[in-house]
C-alpha cells in the first residue's frame, strides 16, 4: 500500500474547498494549500472585516497566478443566522432543569437573561418550541411566553458563551433572507470578482433568485450556491436546487436544525436532487475535524469523506481544519489521498456494475461511460450539446482515450460532462478566466486556458502540448474534443477524435 500523496498533476477528480482563516491566511500558507491540492477557497463572511477579506482575496489571486492554476473563490454570506447577545460575565453554565429567559433589546444585565440579534424572536417563538445553543449541544424548551419574554427550561445543559449561534429547529421565522451586512458583503463580492457566492439558511428558491439578481445587476457572473441547512430548505429542496447554480450540504447547522440521526440519509437525498438537476454539490463540515489538532484523522472521518464521494459529492469542504487548525496543509493532503483512493475503486466498481447491468462481456471499456439520458439538462445547455457530450464520452471509452476536452465559454458544457462522472478525465478549455475559476469546482474537470486566437487545430495542438508537459499524454494517445462548429444556436455539435 502506498502512503504517498498524489502529486498535484495526478488526477484527483473530487474538488477540495478550503476555508481561509488565521491558520492559513498568509501568502505562504495559501501557497502551501494550493500546492497540496485546494481548488476553491472559501471566505467566511461571518468573521473578519471587509478590508481583511479584500486583502485575502488579492492574495489568493496572486498565489493562483504564481501556481499557474485557476483557483475559485467562494464568498460565504452569513445569512439570517441568529446569535446570542452579550452574556453578563461572558459565559454562563446552563444546568439541566434551570430556567432562562429570552428578552427584548440588546443588553441584559442578568446572567439568566439572554438577548439575541433577532428582534422578533420572542414574537415568533411558541410554547413547546425547542431552542438549541452551542452547536446543538445545549437545548431548551419554551415553557411560557409573554409580550416581552420567552421563558425556557434547560433540557440538556452546558456552558453558553456570548454571541453563540441560536438554532430553532422547525420554527418558521419571518427574518429576511439577507441582512444589511449580507447585502454589503454580496455587493463587495460582486465588485471584487468572486467566483461563487453562497447564501446561508436558504428557505426558498426566491431567496436564491434574489441573490443572483443582486449579483447580476452589479455586473457579477458569480454562481450562486444554496446552503441547505434548514428544515424549510428540505421541504422546498427541488425548487431550491433547480434555482441554484450549486448547492452545499451545510451539515453544521443542518445537523442541529434536523435530527442529527437523519443527517446521513438527508445528505444522500440532497445529493440525489443535485444529480437530477445537474448541479455541482459540496459536502461540508467536520469532514476531517479531529485534524484540527491531530496529524491523523479518525477512521470514521476518512470513511465520511469517501462516502460523500460515493454519494456523488463534487467537492468536499474543510472548515475549521484549514481556518484555525494546527495542520492545514496536512489535512488537504489527507483529503486528496482519500479522494484518490476512493475514486480509483469507485470508477472500477461503476464500470463493472454498468457492464453487468448492460449484459456486456467483462472488459468492455465503453460501458464505463454509458449513461441513460439525464432527467433535466444543465441550465442553459442545448439538448444537442448533451447528446454530443454523451456520445463523445462513449467514443472516448471505446477508444481508450486519455482525455475528453470540452471547449466551454460559460462552463455549462463542462458541468454537463462533470455531472455524468465519466471515467475518462476531462479538460475544460475556456478563454474566460472567470469560467476557468468556476470550473475548479466541477468534479473531474481540469480547467485549461485556451490558446490565443485559436481554430480547432490550434486548440488540439495547445491541449496536446499541455498534456505532454503535465505527463498526461504521450505520442499516439487519443483525445476526444467536444466543440461547436458553425452552429448558430450556441450548442456544441461536434465530437472529434484526435491522435496526439
Ligand atoms: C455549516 O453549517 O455546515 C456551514 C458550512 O456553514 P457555517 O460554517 O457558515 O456555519
Amino acid at each position: 500500500m502506498s502512503l504517498a500523496t498524489p502529486t498535484p498533476s495526478a488526477i484527483v477528480r473530487t474538488k477540495i474547498v478550503a476555508t481561509i482563516g488565521p491558520a492559513c491566511r498568509d501568502e505562504a500558507g495559501l501557497r502551501g494549500l494550493v500546492d497540496a491540492g485546494v481548488d476553491v477557497f472559501r471566505l467566511n463572511m461571518a468573521h473578519g472585516s471587509m478590508e481583511e477579506h479584500q486583502e485575502t482575496l488579492d492574495r489568493v489571486r496572486r498565489v493562483a497566478e504564481a501556481a499557474g492554476r485557476p483557483i475559485g473563490v467562494l464568498v460565504d454570506l452569513a445569512g439570517p443566522k441568529i446569535r446570542l447577545g452579550e452574556i453578563s460575565g461572558g459565559a454562563v453554565e446552563c444546568v439541566e432543569g434551570a430556567v432562562f429567559k429570552f428578552i427584548r433589546g440588546t443588553e441584559s444585565g442578568k446572567p439568566d437573561e439572554f438577548t439575541t440579534t433577532y428582534e422578533r424572536l420572542i414574537d415568533e417563538l411558541a410554547v413547546g418550541d425547542a431552542v438549541m445553543l452551542a452547536d446543538g449541544t445545549i437545548s431548551l424548551v419554551v415553557e411560557e411566553r409573554s409580550p416581552n419574554e420567552a421563558r425556557c427550561r434547560v433540557v440538556q445543559g452546558g456552558l453558553i458563551r456570548s454571541r453563540q449561534g441560536v438554532n430553532l429547529p422547525g420554527v418558521k421565522l419571518s427574518v429576511a433572507a439577507m441582512s444589511a451586512a449580507d447585502w454589503q458583503h454580496a455587493e463587495w463580492a460582486a465588485a471584487a470578482g468572486a467566483d461563487f457566492v453562497s447564501l446561508s439558511f436558504v428557505r426558498s428558491a426566491v431567496e436564491v433568485k434574489l441573490l443572483r439578481e443582486l449579483l447580476r445587476t452589479r455586473g457579477s457572473k458569480a454562481r450562486v450556491v444554496a446552503k441547505i441547512e434548514k428544515r424549510e430548505a428540505i421541504d422546498n429542496l427541488d425548487s431550491i436546487v433547480d434555482a441554484a447554480d450549486a448547492v452545499m450540504v451545510a451539515r453544521g447547522d443542518l445537523g442541529v436544525e434536523i435530527d442529527v440521526a437523519s443527517m446521513p440519509m438527508m445528505q444522500k437525498q440532497i445529493i440525489r436532487a443535485c444529480q437530477r438537476y445537474q448541479k455541482p454539490v459540496i459536502v461540508a463540515t467536520q469532514m476531517l475535524d479531529s485534524m484540527q489538532h491531530s496529524r491523523r484523522p479518525t477512521r470514521a472521518e476518512t470513511t465520511d469523506v469517501a462516502n460523500a464521494i460515493l454519494d456523488g459529492a463534487d467537492a468536499c469542504m474543510l472548515s475549521g481544519e484549514t481556518a484555525i487548525g494546527e495542520h492545514p496543509r496536512l489535512v488537504v493532503e489527507m483529503m486528496r489521498r482519500i479522494a484518490s483512493a476512493t475514486e480509483k475503486q469507485y470508477l472500477q466498481d461503476r464500470k463493472q456494475f454498468l457492464e453487468d447491468a448492460l449484459g456486456r462481456a467483462r472488459g468492455t471499456v465503453s460501458a464505463g461511460e454509458f449513461l441513460p439520458a439525464p432527467e433535466f439538462l444543465v441550465d442553459g445547455l442545448h439538448p444537442i450539446t448533451q447528446a454530443v457530450v454523451d456520445g463523445a464520452s462513449r467514443i472516448a471509452a471505446e477508444l481508450d482515450a486519455k482525455l475528453v476536452v470540452v471547449a466551454s465559454k460559460s462552463g455549462v458544457t463542462a458541468i454537463a460532462r462533470s455531472k455524468r462522472r465519466g471515467a475518462v478525465p476531462t479538460v475544460g478549455v475556456s478563454d474566460d478566466p472567470a469560467t476557468l475559476r468556476q470550473m475548479s469546482l466541477y468534479w473531474g474537470v481540469t480547467p485549461l486556458a485556451a490558446a490565443e486566437g485559436g481554430d480547432i487545430n490550434r486548440l488540439l495542438e495547445h491541449v496536446s502540448s499541455w498534456g505532454r508537459r503535465e505527463g498526461r499524454l504521450q505520442h499516439g494517445d487519443r483525445i476526444l474534443l467536444v466543440a461547436g462548429h458553425g452552429f448558430g444556436t450556441g450548442g456544441h455539435n461536434m465530437a472529434l477524435v484526435h491522435e496526439v
